[in-house]
């Protein structure tokens, strides 16, 4: 069936909905309050917007929706993380909510699959199939806030985002940016800019033009300390050398004040000597930086497995007796596979807990 309302309201940013306002002769000023009525009360039923004209509404019903990417599966799993899977015509992609005492993250995906076909992750290795646009993304937030606040009431609401779910983030700029735009800006849902990161391998031409105080925070998946080793698991080191991605990194936080988040993935036997803390160590000097180790979670293949509890400790005092802020991050929702790089589309093989939602 053909759409035959023209404009889904997810993809307009304020100043994208002011221009269709004005085009349409409506004030400019109503975008405000559209997007307040959106995004912050989440509100999708025209006839609640009660500040805003009968003419407006009459042609917002008309012409437009609010239509967030439809929920195909909800897994709740014992710890309280909670995994989407959330259909397109083309293929499944996923978010994942993480709560925590003071905080709640969402784990947002920006491609279903990925090019860039890190050896190590289960997104990589189902290949990509397209980008996700701003109404997929910044749907994926609206939802999860709708969800979490059916379920915890609402006070309770994310309060950090990281695009660290399917995809490269920085090989689907525009949809990636407008959403971001969205979730920073205080009409919307006035995140913290500290508080939504993007996670990149290394498109090094898009993060060169990143070099702004007030984008988002800025985290880079390095996952090895020398060239070699990384073009073994990162095929993109080819093309864009640990050295020209170190480079800009420097630049990056010279140039905004602000620090990266490296993040090294612990594979067994792989990665994880004290020799290489050491050369780690010794290429982020001069970088403002801290270091979040992932214990490597396991993909079907097996190839790589997660280092020891040991070697993660040696290797974080290691780093940090080099002078690093280390943290290692807590793995969540283990029994739903909601863990970093597990997302592809792991709904259909697993029933563990499944809830189904009707779409
Ligand atoms: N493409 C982006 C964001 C998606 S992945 C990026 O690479 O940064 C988010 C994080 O999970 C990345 O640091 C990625 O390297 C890591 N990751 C991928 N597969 C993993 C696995 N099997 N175990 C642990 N972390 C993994």
């Amino acid at each position: 069936m053909v759409n035959s309302k023209p404009y889904n309201l997810l993809d307009y940013d304020i100043d994208a909905l002011a221009d269709l306002f004005e085009a349409n002769g409506f004030q400019r000023f109503r975008s405000q309050q559209l997007i307040k009525w959106i995004h912050q009360k989440l509100i999708d039923d025209f006839d609640q917007m009660s500040n805003i004209g009968k003419a407006l509404i009459s042609w917002l019903k008309i012409n437009t929706t609010i239509s967030p990417p439809p929920i195909k599966h909800q897994q709740i799993s014992q710890d309280g993380t909670i995994k989407w899977l959330l259909s397109s015509a083309e293929g499944h992609y996923e978010m994942v909510y993480i709560p925590e005492k003071k905080r709640g993250t969402l784990c947002v995906s920006s491609q279903v699959g990925c090019a860039l076909a890190c050896k190590f992750c289960a997104t990589g290795k189902q290949g990509f199939t397209r980008n996700l646009s701003c109404h997929e993304i910044i749907g994926q937030l609206w939802l999860a806030n709708r969800v979490v606040q059916s379920i915890h009431g609402k006070d309770r609401s994310i309060t950090n985002v990281v695009f660290m779910g399917m995809g490269e983030p920085l090989m689907n700029v525009g949809p990636v940016f407008k959403a971001v735009g969205l979730m920073l800006n205080d009409f919307a849902y006035g995140l913290s800019k500290y508080r939504v990161t993007i996670s990149t391998v290394g498109v090094v031409p898009v993060m060169k033009k990143m070099l702004h105080k007030n984008g988002p925070a800025l985290a880079v998946s390095l996952h090895a300390p020398n060239e070699q080793l990384r073009s073994n698991i990162i095929p993109l080191n080819n093309k864009f050398s640990l050295k020209l991605l170190l480079d800009t990194c420097r630049d990056y936080t010279r140039t905004t004040n602000r620090e990266i988040t490296f993040e090294y993935t612990m594979m067994h036997d792989k990665n994880d000597r004290l020799e290489h803390a050491d050369e780690l160590s010794n290429i982020l000097k001069q970088i403002d930086c801290k270091i979040n180790l992932i214990p490597c979670n396991p993909i079907e293949d097996g190839i790589f497995l997660p280092s020891n509890k040991k070697r993660l400790i040696q290797f974080q005092s290691r780093l940090q007796k080099n002078g690093y802020h280390v943290t290692i991050r807590k793995t969540r929702g283990d029994d739903i596979n909601a863990a970093c790089g597990q997302l592809a589309e792991t709904f259909l093989k697993t029933k563990k807990s499944l809830v189904r939602i009707e779409t």
